[in-house]
């Protein structure tokens, strides 16, 4: 675990070092849980979302998307809950003065008697070896069985107090688990108490009598409020989709990890229009489908899984997150929800305006069931940096740094490189990257030797470095270098387009959810 820790902190500062993220504010000391991106976080950044919203609108012809504003009428927050219910229960431990989430802190601990329960399989499977039934190991030794009733006791104790909004009860879950803190060490809690996670500010002048507004702290009410909008003037016929990828604001209790909690964050949010009673259809459809396109970016399969949850919201009727193997555990990447009628009753009753969906097909009138896929950009971002990640040992004692980005997100497509900086050879270079970079993010690096260079880039996770060299002036082929196998091969300059395009478009990568 501490050497996870240590590679997420290396991770951390490649990405300050490399230009992806930077603390905000960071020449005043920074601003907690807040972060920029810098000139390849952004790139980066703009192509995940950039494959978010093709794989939406571009693929289901029954998805359209909006941008709406980040102020809305703030009785829209009241019709939606969150100025009610937007709450996240906290505890301070009074020797560290730390804050926590008490419900985290109780996730946390049932995830270590899940790893005692793996321990004692990982330590069977070892010592039987061919011959290990591990479901039957599951269900009959002893010790396994204790820790898993443990489990589901603790389990259904702490779906009840969350159910129940019983704070008392989820401090006494704390204490008689004897849950410690971990700066401080010791189990001296205060009292849970309940923390509305909404930003407000004022809109207009003073003289005019100020209004409380939110910073959303979802991008969903937007879609909401827009749907009939979306639906008349777009002639959509039910089941349809609304897309939309914007900033929420959340004012978070603890914020840690890096960009995995942040204060200022960006969402893409999907939520589908469907007929009552087939809603749970439609949740098992975009469960798989958004796990596909996941997959598709091959940052290996089993860094997946799905989360069904415990505590479902009092609107939803089905929900689970997709979660991904960060350095620091699975962690929800994404949420997936069958949020039955809920939000639209609620617009109609607060807004008092009709808003039902008439059925041409059946004739009649009714309020859309939801469902809704709501994915942070900046999780995302989070979990392709992670798992790219790479210290490599190279023959000859060397090592170096590598990205293994999915190629459709690296910031940078091809570095051009003359192998020395005379001879006509930057003049070619920069003559081929003219020419790619109408397609692809290109670059042109003269600076240094020619391993540096590529280090350079492979620190960034470019896919393609191609050398100018003496030959192509002859030729006119140049080698091409690839970023995870290293191997350079020799190519004409007329095929290069074809080659890169291949390898980076997104189309191919689109290609693999047809
Ligand atoms: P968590 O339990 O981690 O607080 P959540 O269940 O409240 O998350 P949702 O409200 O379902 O999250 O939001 C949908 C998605 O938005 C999450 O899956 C996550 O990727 C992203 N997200 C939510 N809160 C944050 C945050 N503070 N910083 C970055 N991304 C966030």
């Amino acid at each position: 675990m501490a050497q996870q820790e240590d590679v997420f902190k290396k991770i951390v500062s490649h990405a300050k070092e490399y230009g992806f993220v930077f603390q905000s504010s960071e020449i005043y000391d920074g601003l907690a849980a807040v972060y920029d991106y810098g000139q390849n976080g952004v790139e980066m950044k703009n192509n995940i979302k950039r494959y978010w919203w093709d794989a939406m609108t571009l693929l289901h012809e029954n998805i359209v998307g909006i941008d709406s504003a980040i102020f809305m009428h703030p009785t829209i927050w009241k019709a939606s809950g969150h100025v009610d219910a937007f709450n996240d229960p906290l505890i301070d431990n009074r020797d560290s003065k730390k804050r926590y989430r008490a419900d985290v802190l109780i996730e946390e601990d049932l995830a270590k008697i899940d790893d005692k329960i793996e321990k004692e399989v990982a330590k069977a499977k070892k010592r039987f070896g061919e011959s290990f039934d591990e479901a039957m190991f599951r269900h009959t030794n002893p010790r396994v069985l204790d820790y898993t009733k443990q489990r589901e006791e603790l389990h259904e104790r702490f779906a009840k107090a969350m159910n129940d909004n019983n704070l008392d009860e989820l401090r006494q879950i704390i204490i008689d688990r004897e849950i410690v803190c971990p700066v401080s060490g010791t189990k001296n809690w205060t009292e849970v108490r309940q923390f509305n996670l909404m930003f407000r500010t004022e809109m207009g002048s003073t003289a005019d009598g100020a209004m409380t507004v939110y910073l959303r702290p979802e991008t969903a009410q937007g879609i909401f409020v827009n749907y009939l909008n979306v639906q008349k003037t777009g002639r959509m016929r039910i089941p349809f989709g609304i897309a939309q990828i914007g900033k929420a604001f959340r004012n978070e209790i603890v914020a840690r990890q890096f960009i995995f909690r942040m204060r200022e964050f960006e969402q893409m949010e999907m939520q589908f229009f469907v007929r009552p009673g087939q809603e749970l259809e439609w949740f098992e459809y975009w469960k798989q489908w958004r796990l596909r396109w996941h997959k598709a970016l091959g940052l290996g399969d089993s860094k997946y899984r799905y989360h069904d949850h415990d505590k479902l919201a009092h609107y939803a009727n089905a929900a689970t997150d997709i979660e991904f193997e960060m350095p620091f555990g699975f962690k929800e990447v994404e949420g997936i929800h069958s949020r039955t009628n809920f939000d639209l009753s609620q617009h109609e009753k607060y807004s008092g305006k009709n808003i039902k969906y008439f059925d041409p097909e059946l004739n009649e009138s009714y309020t859309p069931y939801v469902i809704e896929t709501s994915i942070g950009v900046d999780r995302m971002f989070l979990s392709v940096l992670c798992s790219s990640y790479e210290e490599q040992k190279l023959e000859g004692g060397d090592t170096r740094v590598v990205l293994h980005l999915p190629a459709a997100l690296s910031p940078v497509k091809c570095a051009v490189m003359p192998l020395v900086k005379k001879d006509g050879l930057p003049e070619k270079a920069q003559e081929i990257v003219n020419d790619l970079k109408f397609d692809f993010a290109t670059r042109y690096d003269e600076k240094d030797s020619i391993g540096k260079r590529y280090r350079r880039q492979d620190a960034i996770g470019t896919p393609f470095c191609i050398t100018v060299d003496h030959q192509t002036l002859e030729d006119s082929t140049v080698t091409l270098r690839e970023r995870d196998s290293m191997e350079q091969t020799r190519v004409n300059i007329a095929d290069l387009h074809k080659l890169i395009h291949d390898k980076v478009s997104l189309t191919t990568l689109l290609r693999k959810l047809a």
